[in-house]
């Protein structure tokens, strides 16, 4: 059998991607998407209008949203949730508390750029921001690029916002407990978000993979855009050791600045399950 084209994870201009909720719905389509998951960061508010564009093509949707958590040492991962009740009243207020510490962080931010040489980067990365409540690094990152600092959005992560460099600062997201806690209390499974970009040791990923299962995850992210094809053998067995059901997910922010396309990705290895059995 011909397995499904299942996309579950990317972002709008609800967050730090470039088109619009219903545009991503419509372009996953024409790519050959047959179930799309919209996960903007930390924000629900795309959700009806990609569910609508979704149904009006008569293409599989699942409300989804990527939640930023600190855990360990500082360490930020994502969690993301599919399937979740967008109106649940805890997740909201869950999230509308992770989004309100953005904005100090990005006036912390800025005031550190200013320091390397990179002024008005509060002010100007605000022009690139689709929802005043949702500022990323990405919104700085395109400002970077406009000011002839970096060529592309990737190497002004190099340069500047990763951890460890100038324009970093450390910012406390949800915890592991509450992120997991709200995605169930909405009805949602919890997937681990490109596992293959965190840097963490071997311990710290084993130790994480075991608080994750034991608090009820249930998912990781085994095909992600992000992940090279010796990642997906990692994850993969990952995935049996843990029991965790295996996502698809190209992480797509927009044409010319993501990994990779809607869709456009490796099928699951075939022993796993994958987590759309369950959506
Ligand atoms: P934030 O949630 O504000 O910390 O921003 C995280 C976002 O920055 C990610 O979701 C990506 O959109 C973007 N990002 C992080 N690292 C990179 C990178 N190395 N290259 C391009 N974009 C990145
Ligand atoms: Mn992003
Ligand atoms: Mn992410
Ligand atoms: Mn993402």
């Amino acid at each position: 059998m011909k397995p499904l084209n299942a996309d579950l994870h990317c972002h709008s201009t609800v967050s730090d991607g470039l088109l619009a909720p219903a545009e991503v719905v419509r372009r996953a389509h024409a790519n050959g998407v047959e179930l799309l998951a919209l996960t903007d960061h930390d924000e629900l508010g795309g959700l009806d209008e990609a569910r609508e564009a979704a149904c009006e093509l008569g293409l599989r949707f699942a409300d989804g949203v990527e939640v930023s958590i600190s855990w360990g040492d500082d360490q930020t991962v994502h969690i993301v949730g599919l399937g979740v009740d967008a109106t649940n009243p805890d997740l909201r207020e869950g999230l509308a508390q992770v989004r309100s510490g953005r904005d100090s962080r990005a006036e912390r931010m800025a005031a550190e750029l200013d320091k390397v040489g990179i002024h008005g980067a509060y002010a100007g990365a605000m022009r690139y921001v689709g929802n005043p409540a949702l500022i990323s690094r990405a919104h700085f990152a395109r400002f970077i690029v406009e000011q002839g600092h970096a060529r592309d959005v990737k190497s002004v992560f190099d340069h500047w916002l990763a951890k460890g460099k100038p324009g970093y600062v450390n910012h406390v997201w949800a915890s592991l407990e509450d992120a997991l806690r709200w995605i169930r209390g909405a009805g949602g499974i919890a997937v681990i978000a490109h596992p293959g970009r965190y840097r963490l040791s071997q311990a710290q990923r084993e130790a994480f993979y075991a608080a994750f299962r034991d608090l009820g995850g249930e998912g990781i992210e085994v095909i992600s855009g992000a992940h090279s094809a010796d990642d997906t053998q990692e994850f993969a067995r990952v995935a049996r050791r843990y029991g965790l059901l295996a996502s698809r997910a190209s992480d797509f922010h927009g044409p010319g600045e993501s990994w990779i396309d809607l869709g456009r990705l490796a099928d699951l290895p075939e022993d796993l399950t994958p987590v759309w059995s369950r959506l």
